[in-house]
């Protein structure tokens, strides 16, 4: 199995190590063209800068592949700004993919220098999760399950193939997300 990070811009590394620390079996591919988004079974759109990330994307020519594999069930994992890229809708912008029924607030939990770790259950794992000017989840639609909150609001969701966290998982050195998420793509 090959699991994908995008690598336009943002946490690559990070999320590379801790895929291979799941299971060194896995291929863990960064994604930047169509061709090895095509050799991958799932896909993390990793933290970053959202509006870089759109624009990158749209140069890369990866948003319509990258929305027809996700529409066709591809397992996908949004982090941070990887989270409003998937989201509906994006308060005072217009939205990128819209896969995902939330609502989003960028920069809602503050700026850089506002950064924090919080802890809280994850599907029934006590976990920290670091914020790095993380957009808020202001609405959740029906058909999606809240996996963690932090502080009474959602951080982390699933809607069927789609997950997304406002926290960085991969900034820590617990991999246990990412287990998670590689379960979703059909393997430990
Ligand atoms: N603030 C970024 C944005 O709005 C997201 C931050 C992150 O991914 N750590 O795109």
């Amino acid at each position: 199995m090959n699991i994908g990070v995008l690598a336009l811009q943002g946490s690559v590394a990070e999320h590379l190590k801790m895929i291979s620390s799941v299971n060194k079996k896995i291929g863990a591919i960064p994604v930047r063209t169509i061709d090895e988004l095509a050799s991958v079974d799932g896909l993390i759109i990793p933290g970053g800068e959202s509006t870089t990330l759109r624009r990158l994307l749209d140069s890369f020519k990866l948003y319509t592949p990258i929305k027809e594999r996700i529409m066709a069930g591809m397992p996908v994992w949004g982090t941070c700004a990887g989270l409003i890229l998937l989201a509906n809708r994006v308060e005072g912008e217009t939205p990128y993919l819209s896969l995902l029924d939330v609502d989003v607030k960028r920069n809602a939990y503050g700026r850089q220098i506002d950064s924090f770790v919080g802890e809280g259950d994850f599907d029934n794992m006590y976990i920290n999760m670091v914020f790095i000017r993380a957009p808020k989840i202001t609405r959740v639609g029906d058909d999606v399950t809240v996996l963690a909150e932090y502080d009474g609001t959602p951080v982390a969701v699933r809607q069927d193939n789609i997950m997304a966290t406002s926290f960085h998982p991969e900034m820590t050195r617990d991999n246990r997300v990412h287990k998670y998420f590689l379960s979703m793509c059909g393997k430990e």
